[in-house]
């Protein structure tokens, strides 16, 4: 059977930590699904159509990763599509208590999933897309924190 992995988050926009951690992933799943929660009554910073092209454009070269958008419950996505792993990055212990919980709710939800967790590199520890967007919105430059390929003004 093939392992297909789900990355779940909002990449508002995707950062290279995002990134970073999706091709660490590369060699441990034969496909890795990058999936885009929308919250009806949350919109996002950036489009959520913008969101998915730069993901797919980061990643055009890669046949193992697509992009999706969900709504809902991630442990109802991966039953629809019979996924059995959600990968997520961890950075800080205040992660690992986030994830932990929601890892272990989604565990009871769905007995069959696994929560694959990887650790940022040291120089993407402090990269989250909250302060992306912050400094976007502030008129300052947020390039280096984002994939070299994308350019937030297209
Ligand atoms: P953010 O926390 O930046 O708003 P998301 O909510 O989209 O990002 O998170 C999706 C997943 O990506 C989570 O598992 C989160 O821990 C992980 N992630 C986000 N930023 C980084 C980073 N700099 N290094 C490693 N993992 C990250």
């Amino acid at each position: 059977m093939k392992k297909i992995a789900i990355f779940p988050g909002s990449f508002d926009p995707i950062t290279k930590g995002h990134e970073s951690i999706i091709l660490r992933a590369l060699p441990l799943f034969d496909e890795i699904i990058v999936a885009i929660g929308v919250n009806e009554r949350k919109t996002g910073f950036f489009p959520l159509e913008k969101r998915k092209a730069w993901i797919e454009d980061v990643f055009h070269s890669e046949p193992k990763i697509s992009v999706i958008t969900y709504e809902g419950l991630t442990v109802d996505l991966c039953k629809k599509l019979d996924i059995k792993f959600i990968l997520r990055g961890l950075r800080t212990s205040a992660d690992f208590e986030f994830e932990r919980s929601i890892g272990q709710m989604n565990k009871k939800m769905l007995p069959d999933i696994e929560t694959v967790f990887l650790l940022t590199t040291p120089e993407h520890t402090a990269l989250n897309s909250y302060i992306v967007r912050d400094i976007i919105r502030n008129g300052g430059d947020a390039s280096q924190f984002i994939p070299d390929r994308i350019n937030l003004n297209d």
